[in-house]
Order: C-alpha cells, then structure tokens, then sequence
C-alpha cells in the first residue's frame, strides 16, 4: 500500500487524488497548497497528514492557529514544499500543482527517490531532459497522470524499446473548434473558460481552448518517452473517449478507451503495474457516440504551431515557450488582454529571449523569467 505526499491538493487533480485515496485506503503523509486555508483544513481533518505546507506565507500562519488544535505540522513557502516533496513517510509524490513551481519540489521528490505521479506538465516542457535524467539516476520511477500519456503508459506496458513506430496522442480540439481566426478574436474569458468534455483548472482550461495544452503534451510525451518529434502525431478526437494511442512498428494499434474521468489515470499512477477497483466512471460502449479522428488546424491555432517548433528546437526554447505562456495566459484571466494575444505574445517572447541547448537548471529558470518579463513588457506596449 502506497503511502501519499498530495502537491496541489485543493486544484483539480489533488481533489480527484484524495477521492482515489479515500477509495483505495491510501495513507496521507504530506498535503500542500497555495493558500486556499479553508479546503486545506478540511483536508487535514480528514486524512490526518502529518505535514501540511502552504506555499503562501500568510495562509501557512493562518492555518497554523485553525490546526492549532490537532497533531498536523504545518509550514510554508519553498522549504516547505520541498519537505512535502521529500517526506521519508511517504513513498509517493503526487505533483498535481500547476506551472513551473513544481520542478523544485518533482526534483527534489526525485533525489529522494519516490515515485513521482507526474500530474505538473509543465515540469517535464521545461526540464524534461534534467528531470528524466535525474530520474534514471536515482531510480525514480514516473507515472504520468495526464490523460493521454497515461494512455500511452498503458499501451506501452510489456513493450520493448523499438517496437514502438509511433505515439498518437489525442486531442478534443477544445471549445473553438472549427472557429476561423475572426471568430477567435472575439471570444471572452468566460466562453474560454467552458470546455466540452473535461472539467478542469483555469490555467489549463484556457490552455486546451487555444491548443497549447496539446502542444506542451506533446514535448511532455517526447521527454516521458525519449522519442524524436517525428514519432509523435497528434489526432483530434472529439468524443474524448480514445486517450490516446500507440502504433506498434507490425502495424498493430494500442488504444486505451475510458471515460472522461480523471480519477482513472490518478489512480493507475499510483497503483501501477496493479490494477485494482477505484471510483471511476466505467465506459459504456453502447452509449458513445461515433469516434471519429482529425488532423489539427494549425493555422488558426497558432499556440500548438508555436509549441511543435520549439519541440524540434529543443533547449530552452520548450522552458521560454512556457515561462511566456503561463505569464499570458495569467494576463487573459486577468481580462488584461484577448485570446488571440496569448498567441502573440508568446510568439514575441520567443523572438526575443535566445534559447540554448542543453541547459541546466539555472539556464532553465533563467529562461522562464526572461520569457515572463518579455511578455509583460509586450503587453504593456
Ligand atoms: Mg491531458
């Protein structure tokens, strides 16, 4: 039995993983979040953490005094993230919270040599080469949670290296698909904030509404899987029910099917290689709709064009293309700028900031924090 340490536990996908644990009798060992008090103490009263970390300094005091009253530790910021992520009572790290600020704790989980349940995409965009490094180095193993690479984790057990012709991850296309360029120009936050078939956080809500979510999938399934761009194809899939595929190099096909129900890929995270029952939704065939399966438009959803070529370059640019889309996308929910000068302004911080091969983590983090600046000083133009 697999002893939990939840990184984001009140977003999206730390919910869904305390319902798996609930479920399955997982033990808690460690919970963060960033500052949202009154869910985390919620949480701490229910699973019995031993340490709960508030990213936030003020929501760590704030929950000192409500927890004043029981045997849960807590503390704050960076260093207490990194404890939460290292916390020998655990032998599993869920990253599930969102952006760039989880590669400090994922490597330090790493060091430490637990299972990541990699749910931070944004880790392996920007350090994916660092992060799988340390990884083989440590002996950690990573289970992605995301969707589609836990379907290809799935598809990919009991394979051996170059039996694989290529992965084919699937796409929903998101709430504008089939809009035109002039039709994009014109949506609201609120119209982008509604996706069709999956319930989600803000940041990669908007980020599957103009396809950059698909386009840091597939730098995140390159890095996961060490595989070159061009074994890697993207399909859209409107019905969300085929996660995503593998082509074996005899011509045979993999597909994992499922519900839209996160709790399935939190749960084979944690649990892999077994399988166990969980809560999930069971797919009933006889109810889906026709699958059908595109190509993408990469003329009107310049974000996923952006991303594809930074995946054939490499380096920093996967670490700029991030740093700059997090900043834009944080100005859109913000009603600062429009849909489509997400786009723009992560096209003009790629121009700006010069990306290098082979970076460190220093060189990664520098890149992020040009590609942030270079997009505030962009929109305030
Ligand atoms: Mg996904």
């Amino acid at each position: 039995m697999r002893t939990l340490s939840i990184l984001g536990s009140t977003g999206s996908i730390g919910r869904q993983t305390l319902e798996v644990a609930e479920a399955l009798g997982l033990p808690v060992a460690a919970l963060t979040v960033n500052r949202s008090t009154a869910l985390a103490e919620e949480q701490a009263r229910k699973f019995h953490p031993k340490l709960l970390v508030a990213a936030d300094q003020s929501a760590a005091a704030d929950l000192k005094v409500r927890l004043a009253d029981t045997p849960v530790r807590v503390a704050g910021g960076r260093e207490g993230l990194l404890e939460a992520a290292s916390i020998p009572e655990a032998d599993t790290v869920v990253t599930a919270v969102v952006g760039i600020v989880g590669l400090e704790p994922t490597l330090a989980a790493i060091r430490a040599g637990k299972r990541i349940a990699l749910a931070n995409k944004e880790t392996l965009v920007c350090a994916g080469e660092l992060v799988m490094g340390e990884a083989k180095r440590w002996g950690a193993e990573i289970v992605p949670v995301d969707s589609e690479h836990s379907a290809i984790f799935q598809c990919l057990q009991g394979a051996h290296r170059g039996e694989v012709r290529r992965l084919i991850i699937t796409a929903s296309g998101g709430p504008f698909y089939g809009k035109d360029r002039k039709a994009l120009s014109l949506v609201t936050r609120e119209q982008a904030l509604k996706h069709p078939n999956w319930s989600m956080g803000a940041k990669i809500t908007i980020d599957s509404a103009t396809l950059m979510n698909k386009g840091l999938e597939f730098i995140e399934a390159m890095r996961l899987y060490e595989l070159p761009p061009e074994k890697i194809t993207i399909a859209v899939h409107r019905e969300s029910i085929v996660h995503s595929l593998v082509e074996y190099c005899d011509g045979a096909v993999l597909a994992q099917l499922g519900s839209a129900d996160m709790r399935l890929p939190i749960q084979y995270a944690l649990t892999w290689p077994e399988r166990t029952p969980g809560p999930a939704k069971p797919l009933d065939l006889f109810s889906c709709p026709p699958l059908t399966f595109g190509k993408p438009d990469l003329e009107t959803f310049g974000c996923l064009r952006l991303a594809l070529d930074c995946a054939k370059k490499g380096g920093t640019s996967t670490a700029i293309l991030n740093g700059a889309n997090e900043a834009a996308v944080g100005l859109f929910l913000q009603d600062q700028i429009s849909f489509l000068q997400i786009e723009d302004l992560v096209a003009d911080a790629l121009d700006r900031v010069s990306a290098v091969l082979g970076p460190d983590l220093e060189a990664i983090l520098a890149a992020d924090a040009q590609a942030r600046q270079a997009v505030l000083q962009s929109s305030m133009r």
